[in-house]
C-alpha cells in the first residue's frame, strides 16, 4: 500500500489522511507549523456537519456554538426567518482535533508515492474576479438573538452576521473589489442593510481577505520517473464564495476524491487517467459555483462594479 505525505494541517488534507489510513495506506504528517494558526470561525451548515460526522465520527464538534435559524433579506425580497441548524466552529481547533485523532502516522525514511497538499502558489490559480470579504467582530445588543445568523444585501454586496456565543458576532461583507478602508466600508454596509440594529456598534477594526473564486487548473500530477504524484486539495485546489456554509464541505470532498485517486491507483488503475478525472471533477464543481454566483448575485447587486466582477472570464484577473 502507498506511503502518502500529508503536507499540512488543513481539514481536507487531514480528512484525506484519515480515509487513506482506513483503506490500509500509510501517511506521514508534516510537523505542526512553528507559529500556531490564529482562530478562524467557520459556519458549518447541516449537510457539512453530517459529512464531518460520517467521516470522523461523533464528538469532533463538542462544545461548539449552535445556531438554529437564519434570517435572510435578499435582493429586495421579503425578509424571511426559517430554521437552519448550523454550528460555528474554530477551524484551527477542528484541525487540531482531527490531527489528534489521526495519531502520529508513519515515520520518515522512505520516499512517499504521493503528496497531498492544500497549498499552491497564487500564480498557479485561475482567478475569477477581484472580490474581497470584509470581516470584523462586534458585540450583539444585550438580550439579542444569539442563535440566528443573518444575511442581507445592498447594491454593493452581501452582509452576513454570525453569532459566535458570549454576545460576540462575526460581521462579514462580500464586496466586488479591493477595499481601501475595510472597517469603514463594513460599517456602511451594515448600516445600509439594517444589520446594525442587532449590534451594539459596528466592528472597530476589519480585515479584507481576497475571496475571488479561483481554481487550480492542474491539481493532480501522477507519479512519474521516480518523482511522487502530487494532489492539491482544499483551499489550494479551489476557492468558492463562503455564502452558505458549504465551503468546508467542498474542501472535504476534494480530500475524499484525492484519497479515492490514490486508492484506485494502488490497485492498478491508470494514475494519469485518475488525475485527469480529479481535475475534471474540480473544474465541473468550479463552473457550477460560478453559475450559482451569477444566478444569485446578478439580480441582487445592481452596482456596476458587481456586473463587471461577474462578467470577468475565468483567469481574467491573474491574482489581485
Ligand atoms: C474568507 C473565507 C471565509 C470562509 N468561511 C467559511 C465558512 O464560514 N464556512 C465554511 O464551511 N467554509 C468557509 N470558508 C472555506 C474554508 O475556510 C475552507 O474550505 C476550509 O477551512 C478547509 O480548507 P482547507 O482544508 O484547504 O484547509 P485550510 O485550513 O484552509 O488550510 C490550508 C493550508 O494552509 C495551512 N496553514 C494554515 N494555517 C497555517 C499557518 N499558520 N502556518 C502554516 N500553514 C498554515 C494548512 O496546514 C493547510 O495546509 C471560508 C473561506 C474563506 C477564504
Amino acid at each position: 500500500m502507498s506511503l502518502v505525505a500529508i503536507a499540512g494541517s488543513g481539514l481536507a488534507e487531514l480528512t484525506c489522511a484519515r480515509l487513506l489510513a482506513s483503506r490500509g495506506h500509510r501517511f506521514r504528517l508534516a510537523p505542526e507549523p512553528a507559529t500556531p494558526a490564529g482562530s478562524r470561525p467557520l459556519l458549518l451548515n447541516r449537510p457539512t456537519l453530517d459529512l464531518l460526522d460520517s467521516l470522523w465520527g461523533g464528538g469532533l464538534l463538542d462544545g461548539t456554538w449552535e445556531l438554529g435559524h437564519r434570517h435572510v433579506t435578499w435582493g429586495g425580497g421579503p425578509a424571511e426567518r426559517f430554521p437552519q441548524p448550523a454550528r460555528v466552529v474554530d477551524g484551527t481547533v477542528l484541525a487540531a482535533r482531527m490531527r489528534e485523532r489521526l495519531g502520529p502516522g508513519h515515520p520518515d525514511g522512505e520516499d512517499p508515492l504521493w503528496t497531498v497538499t492544500a497549498v499552491a502558489p497564487d500564480a498557479a490559480h485561475r482567478q475569477c474576479g477581484r472580490r474581497e470579504l470584509l470581516a470584523g467582530t462586534a458585540q450583539l445588543r444585550p438580550g439579542g438573538d444569539e442563535r440566528t445568523a443573518r444575511l442581507a444585501t445592498t447594491a454593493l454586496g452581501w452582509v452576513h452576521l454570525t453569532p459566535l456565543g458570549a454576545g460576540r458576532c462575526l460581521a462579514q461583507a462580500m464586496v466586488p473589489g479591493p477595499a481601501a478602508d475595510p472597517a469603514a466600508l463594513l460599517a456602511r454596509l451594515l448600516d445600509q442593510t439594517g444589520s446594525l440594529s442587532v449590534l451594539l456598534l459596528p466592528p472597530r477594526t476589519a480585515v479584507a481577505v481576497p475571496a475571488a473564486p479561483r481554481l487550480h487548473p492542474a491539481p493532480a500530477l501522477p507519479p512519474a520517473d521516480g518523482t511522487g504524484g502530487l494532489l492539491t486539495v482544499g483551499a489550494g485546489a479551489l476557492r468558492c464564495d463562503p455564502l452558505s456554509g458549504t465551503g468546508t464541505a467542498q474542501a472535504l470532498r476534494t480530500g475524499i476524491l484525492a484519497a479515492a485517486v490514490i486508492d484506485a491507483a494502488a490497485v492498478g488503475t491508470s494514475a494519469t487517467a485518475l488525475c485527469a478525472h480529479y481535475a475534471a471533477r474540480l473544474h465541473g464543481a468550479f463552473q457550477e459555483h460560478l453559475r450559482s454566483c451569477a444566478r444569485l448575485y446578478s439580480p441582487a447587486f445592481p452596482d456596476p462594479a458587481w456586473q463587471d466582477e461577474l462578467a470577468v472570464p475565468v483567469g481574467g484577473h491573474p491574482h489581485a
